[in-house]
């Protein structure tokens, strides 16, 4: 029998292949937009140069200064020039970073969005947005910032460095893990959530060996993909707070903080959710979720102790208490002791416990 369940889809139009950036300036014909403000981070600019040739005189200009975290003071600089250049939409090509600054503008003055995607982290199928304002970070859930229209374009990826591509895609990963189970998933979210873990397992040690494989760049674009309509649709849990509190805290790298402490989390909530586990473990082609994820990690060369990314010793009190002070939802309990544990684990780089 298939337990009650509620499934809300997203309106997202999305275009997928290999050489399908071609289709933008289609793609903004069909929209009627004539006057794109290309975004990305200083250090895309030159593909935002190239995004702006492509689509020629529907670029009203480029604003290349998307900073990790949507800080809102980049945010009104992209606001000016949106309003300067008279933009109709934005076209976001980058990752997380960039998107976040789309979905910023577009929460503030509802430009429709285009984004074109170059890592894995899946907030581009997202309604959610991030933004740090005077060192504070916040979260916020709404229809107007879900982009409109993604296009992914494999060969865009074929670029991202072997040590971000391993990060970002075990970040993706973690959308899809806490799906399997979230307190409201649904049937059809966990279909796209072990397609998507199963599309990244056989990709992820692909492309630490050979970045430039065109299968493999296209396997773990799919399942960023599929991590992000996971990540949009459904609640998160422990391992999404622990990495907002720790990266926030100490100002860690966001796809690096994910890697590390997806196998603890997932060893965590092991007990609480079998059946959840056993299908994470399937589509890893592991024994055991907790520790398969740990050993994909170690596979791809990816970090896995938070003290290689800087974090002192000392700070694992402090972490263990911010993640312990405001009550989320987790399918185990939430107890301060196993979760001081768990961080002090995932700082020294030990396997997950219980593994
Ligand atoms: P990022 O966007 O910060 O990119 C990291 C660096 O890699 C940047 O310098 C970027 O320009 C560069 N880069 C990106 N693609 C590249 C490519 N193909 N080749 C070479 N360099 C490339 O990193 P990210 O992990 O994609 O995103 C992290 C941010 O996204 C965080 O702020 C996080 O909070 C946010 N995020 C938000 C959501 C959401 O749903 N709201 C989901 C996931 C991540």
């Amino acid at each position: 029998m298939v337990a009650a369940f509620t499934y809300e889809a997203l309106p997202a139009r999305v275009r997928f292949g290999s050489g399908t950036l071609a289709c933008l300036p289609d793609e903004l014909d069909r929209a009627g937009k004539r006057r794109a403000l290309v975004l990305s981070t200083p250090q895309q600019r030159d593909q935002a140069e190239r995004v702006a040739a492509l689509i020629g005189p529907r670029a009203a200009g480029i604003f290349s200064d998307a900073t990790m975290h949507t800080p809102v003071g980049v945010t009104r600089a992209a606001l000016d020039a949106a309003r300067s250049l008279d933009a109709d939409c934005t076209v976001a090509v980058g990752g997380g970073s960039t998107t976040g600054l789309g979905k910023a503008v577009a929460l503030r003055t509802g430009l429709m969005q285009f984004v074109v995607p170059t890592t894995y982290a899946g907030s581009e199928m997202t309604p959610i947005l991030g933004q740090t304002e005077d060192g504070r970070k916040t979260t916020q859930r709404d229809a107007a910032i879900l982009p409109e229209v993604v296009i992914y374009d494999v060969d865009l990826t074929i670029g991202l460095p072997a040590d971000l591509s391993a990060t970002s895609g075990m970040n993706a990963i973690a959308h899809a893990v806490e799906a399997l189970y979230a307190r409201d998933r649904n049937p059809i979210i966990s279909l796209m959530a072990e397609d998507a873990i199963r599309a990244l397992a056989r990709a992820l040690p692909a492309i630490a060996a050979h970045p430039a494989d065109p299968q493999a760049r296209s396997d773990a674009l799919y399942g960023a993909f599929l991590c992000g309509c996971c990540l949009g649709a459904v609640g998160m849990a422990l391992h999404h707070k622990l990495c907002h509190v720790i990266g926030g805290s100490f100002d860690l790298p966001h796809a690096q903080t994910h890697t590390i402490i997806l196998p603890h989390a997932t060893a965590y909530n092991a007990a609480a959710e079998p059946e959840a586990m056993a299908r994470i473990a399937a589509a890893l082609g592991a024994d055991d979720a907790a520790q398969g994820l740990y050993d994909l990690a170690g596979r791809i060369g990816a970090p896995r102790a938070l003290r290689d990314l800087g974090m002192p010793e000392a700070a694992i009190d402090q972490a263990a208490r911010e993640a312990v002070q405001n009550p989320y939802w987790n399918p185990r309990a939430i107890e301060p002791e196993p979760i001081r544990a768990l961080i002090a684990r995932a700082w020294a780089g030990l396997p997950p416990l219980g593994a």
